[in-house]
């Protein structure tokens, strides 16, 4: 099977774990994959994330132009094709509203406490970023200086969006980011989220900055 038929199948399946989980209500979420240097496979707009058909994925350029596939791409299709031309290494990108992490979003607050190891490993912290319109240019070209740092950030009053060097990373991100919102939540809940303790989280955040590196 082709590369292109492949990561198809591959979004429906992320797809299908996205609305499992409960990140993606009713038509809401996108994603997308690179297939090589310009062109990409992105979901549909108006439908269900949990139940596509590799046929439904559309194939685009990094210009916005639909090259294979019927119907229209993602209104958020600006916001992934600036992530693919921003960063070559990039190879998947996933867009959600994970209830927890977006009401972070909500709240004004980002994901930035030091809690469990594979967070900080894995993800680390997780910005907000300022409101933009959904689907708009400046939406797109928002996220664009934090590609470099982060692995993932909240979009304020919105959801969020992740990035990976392939697409299973970038739904691992997504799932870690939400985790990370619950556990900061009922850890609160339970009278405060408390770091963990030094000098095990300056190792953890110099072993996560030695990974990036070698990235
Ligand atoms: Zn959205």
């Amino acid at each position: 099977m082709d590369r292109e038929t492949l990561l198809k199948e591959e979004i429906c399946e992320i797809g299908r774990r996205l609305w499992l989980r409960g990140m993606s209500s009713a038509n809401s979420g996108n994603i997308s994959a690179r297939v090589s240097d310009n062109e990409v496979v992105i979901t549909p707009t108006l439908v269900s994330k949990g139940f596509m058909k590799p046929e439904q994925i559309l194939t685009m350029n990094l210009e916005g132009e639909v090259l294979r596939g019927e119907g229209y791409p993602t209104t958020e299709t600006p916001m992934h094709l600036s992530i693919f031309k921003a960063r070559k290494d990039i190879q998947g990108v996933v867009h959600a509203h994970p209830p927890v992490a977006t009401s972070f979003a909500v709240a004004g607050k980002a994901l930035n406490l030091h809690l469990i190891p594979e967070a900080v490993i894995f993800l680390g912290e997780v910005p907000l970023i300022p409101f933009q319109p959904p689907g708009s240019q400046e939406l797109a070209e928002s996220i664009i200086p934090y590609l470099e740092e982060y692995d993932a950030v909240l979009l304020e009053n919105h959801g969020a969006i992740s990035w990976g060097s392939d697409l299973t990373q970038a739904y691992h991100r997504m799932e870690t980011l939400e985790f990370c919102a619950e556990i900061t939540l009922y850890s609160q809940i339970l009278g405060g989220a408390r770091e963990i303790p030094s000098p095990a989280k300056e190792n953890l955040l110099a072993l996560r900055a030695m990974m990036k590196h070698k990235q």
